[in-house]
């Protein structure tokens, strides 16, 4: 008897760790098909621009060689095309660096309600018809932070709000501030995000069924990295939406009497 349950014992052992094999090859092969699927997704956004950057390139070499009037629109559609392409290699490096904990933070007072202004102005030239609603609370909002990197934030979220909501749509940006935290909110009336994949929009590469088949570009990592950025301030990023009824994009920062002291610096650079 004793004999047959030290038989027995083993033969689980065995089927526990036969099964612990399995599960880490099925963990592995889905590693490298989200891997194989992003350079693929990758390598199309990134020839994307390519190709009408060098249409119009050679339209103008042409014109100039012909001694004819060059018109400005040709520049400015190829700078876009230049913009754009820098942001995804940017978007690519920063995924790196995060990867490897070497995104450096220079946190400093930063005026958080100036900042969401400046980074609304600067999204004139895209905003297409688009209308946006920024109410700034009456009296100044200051965070302990990078600037440069809660900008990036910001923008990202008003970028994703532009991309995935109809021309002519209003976005609504708030900004409400209490003892403890100063919450940002961008709301928009667009395709919206379908619950059961809210929780993985700021995984690494994710990107939802509502933008993947209705090809919208992008590589997934804006709202990734933006988690990151957010997190490293001791804040939080989440979001509330309903499919086909829009989204709202929600970021918490402690308020600066609240902060807590300057973060560790990274190794690295921006
Ligand atoms: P990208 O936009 O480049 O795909 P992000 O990391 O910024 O990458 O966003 C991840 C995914 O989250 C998007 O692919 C999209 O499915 C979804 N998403 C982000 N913002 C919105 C939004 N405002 N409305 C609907 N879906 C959104």
């Amino acid at each position: 008897v004793l004999g047959l349950g030290v038989l027995v014992e083993d033969i689980t052992e065995r089927k526990h760790a036969e099964e612990e094999r399995a599960h880490l090859y099925r963990e592995a092969q889905d590693a490298i098909r989200v891997r194989d699927d992003f350079l693929s997704i990758a390598s199309h956004e990134l020839k994307t621009p390519l190709t009408p950057l060098s249409l119009r390139l050679a339209t103008l070499e042409r014109r100039l060689e012909r001694g004819e009037h060059v018109d400005p629109g040709v520049l400015r559609h190829a700078r876009h095309q230049l913009t754009r392409l820098t942001g995804l290699i940017n978007d690519l490096l920063d995924a790196s660096r995060i990867e490897a904990g070497r995104l450096a933070l220079h946190p400093e007072v930063t005026r958080f309600d100036v900042l969401v202004e400046h980074t609304l102005t600067s999204l004139e030239g895209q905003r297409g018809n688009h209308v946006f609603d920024f109410k700034p609370p009456p009296d100044p909002v200051s965070v302990h932070g990078d600037a440069y990197r809660l900008e990036q934030v910001v923008l990202n979220l008003l970028e994703n709000a532009l991309k995935y909501s109809p021309d002519g749509g209003t976005i609504r940006v708030r900004l409400t501030v209490n003892e403890d935290v100063t919450v940002l909110s961008v709301n928009d009336p667009g395709i919206g995000i379908p619950e059961d994949q809210q929780q993985q929009l700021f995984d690494r590469y994710f990107r939802a069924r509502n933008a993947s088949t209705r090809s919208y570009g992008g590589l997934g990592l804006g709202l990734y990295i933006s988690r990151d950025i957010v997190e490293r301030h001791g804040g939080r990023i989440w979001v509330e939406s309903e499919s086909g009824r829009g989204s709202t994009f929600f970021v918490a920062l402690p308020t600066l009497s609240a902060a807590r002291p300057p973060l560790p610096r990274a190794q690295g650079d921006r």
